[in-house]
């Protein structure tokens, strides 16, 4: 999508004015690009559409910066689309109960365990998962892994084939044991069928939850769609998990669902682990969407790992402007403890989309690393006298080609210029970096 995106807008930067024509023909590119990462045909035009009319409604043609006006108000207006605010989770009742929706292979079981984990550091609440999942010995089984992995008791019938009966008693069980939230698995089957939904409503009728979430893989595009609205007609859900959105992302099933259901999008899966649970920021999958990578996630994941004193160290530097390749490095080596490379790289601006088709493993900052090792001290802090020679001799010394230093040099840059708006908190600046 942002190959696309770049590619729209490129028409319209550079131009001290624009022709109507040139905003029709952008929109146009747009909603191809829109299109192409699965968003549905009329959701594609509403959007161009809304676009146009703000657009010119706010004289885009008339400004000096066309291109950035453009930009913003796709910016905007994808975030709008996609729900505008962060959908908070409603954690009232007693117990809280929550139930999960979705498809076989969606990720229920796997996000009813993050979510677990999730509310127990972040909102200290103490949980219990319930296993009504019990077409397969195996799915019951896979629910006690993610409990122990988790430090979270798992509540289970292995000889009752009611889902029903178990969920109520699930929740008699937590009253009586001091469990103030109740996340329920259910089962899901390949394709939408009336079994199935009939199981869910039935659930859904016995328990009537606080939270009915509608987990769904963001990978299965178009189909996502389809499969929310079967389940909404069905269970009128609360919210939407969006699942499997670590590596190349389908930023397009956001928007389709958002607009076809109208349910906020509550949180984001983004890998297998445990700790890949993401509240889903509207805004910051726009900018996703748009290219400019999750760099306001990576820094405050960066920043959970950090301790504070290193933090404060860093942020003072990126304030005064010396934020320098030993500290990229060190954020590297942060970045590592993390987990998951590709989540993560995919987060950095640019990286995402050069590394968009290769298989990245634990070495892919590898050459990075070496890169910046065969650098002098002062080209660390210095950057901008790395010249041809310089850039040179530190390929030849990092085993690289001069174009896989550019790459960095220009990564580095584009990196130090969003920090340092992240920290100035200026909206404004930030779209002007993403006019350029
Ligand atoms: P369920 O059938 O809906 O309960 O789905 P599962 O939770 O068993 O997940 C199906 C598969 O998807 C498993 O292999 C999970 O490890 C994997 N999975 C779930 N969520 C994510 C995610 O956010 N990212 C990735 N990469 N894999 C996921
Ligand atoms: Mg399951």
């Amino acid at each position: 999508l942002s190959d696309k995106l770049d590619k729209a807008l490129h028409v319209l930067k550079g131009h001290g004015s624009i022709t109507e024509v040139n905003v029709a023909e952008t929109l146009k590119e747009v909603r191809r690009a829109l299109l192409d990462a699965d968003v549905n045909f009329k959701t594609a035009k509403e959007f161009t559409n809304t676009v146009k009319e703000k657009a010119l409604g706010q004289n885009v043609l008339t400004t000096l910066q066309p291109g950035q006006l453009m930009v913003k108000l796709v910016k905007d207006e994808l975030t709008e689309l996609m729900g505008g605010e962060t959908a908070g989770i409603n954690l009232s009742g007693a117990p809280t109960v929550i139930l999960m929706s979705g498809l076989q292979g969606s990720g229920k079981t796997t996000f009813s365990g993050k979510l677990a984990n999730y509310l127990k550091t972040k909102k200290t609440k103490k949980p219990l998962l319930v296993a009504c999942d019990i077409y397969r010995p195996a799915a019951i089984n896979q629910l006690h892994v993610v409990g122990d992995q988790i430090g979270v008791e798992v509540y289970s019938e292995p000889e009752n084939k009611n889902p029903v009966q178990i969920a109520q008693n699930a929740i008699a069980h937590a009253k009586q044991n001091g469990f103030n939230v109740v996340i329920v698995d259910t089962a899901g089957r390949l394709a939408i069928d009336e079994a199935m939904m009939t199981e869910i409503a039935n659930v859904h009728k016995a328990i009537n939850p606080q939270e009915t979430l509608f987990v769904v893989d963001a990978m299965t595009g178009q189909d996502a769609v389809n499969t929310a609205k079967a389940f909404n007609d069905r269970l009128n859900f609360d919210g939407v998990v969006l699942t499997k959105l670590d590596g190349d992302t389908r930023g397009g099933a956001a928007i389709s669902i958002k607009s076809v259901v109208d349910k906020p999008i509550k949180f984001i899966g983004t890998g297998e682990k445990m700790d890949a649970i993401d509240v889903f920021h509207p805004a910051r999958m726009a900018d996703r969407i748009l290219g400019m990578g999750d760099v306001v996630s990576l820094v405050e994941r960066a920043q959970e790992q950090f301790d504070e004193e290193e933090a404060r160290k860093l942020q003072k530097k990126i304030a005064k402007n010396q934020f320098g390749f030993d500290d990229f490095l060190n954020q590297i080596q942060q970045v590592k403890k993390m987990g998951s490379m590709k989540d993560l790289v995919g987060m950095i601006p640019g990286a995402g989309k050069a590394l968009k088709d290769v298989d990245i493993d634990d070495d892919a900052f590898k050459g990075i690393e070496a890169i910046i090792h065969s650098m002098t001290p002062k080209e660390r802090t210095e950057p901008a006298i790395i010249n041809g020679s310089r850039k040179k001799r530190i390929a030849k010394g990092s085993g690289t080609s001069v174009q896989q230093v550019n790459q960095l040099l220009k990564q580095f840059d584009q990196m130090s210029k969003m920090m340092k708006m992240m920290q100035g908190g200026g909206g404004r600046k930030m779209m002007q970096a993403m006019g350029r």
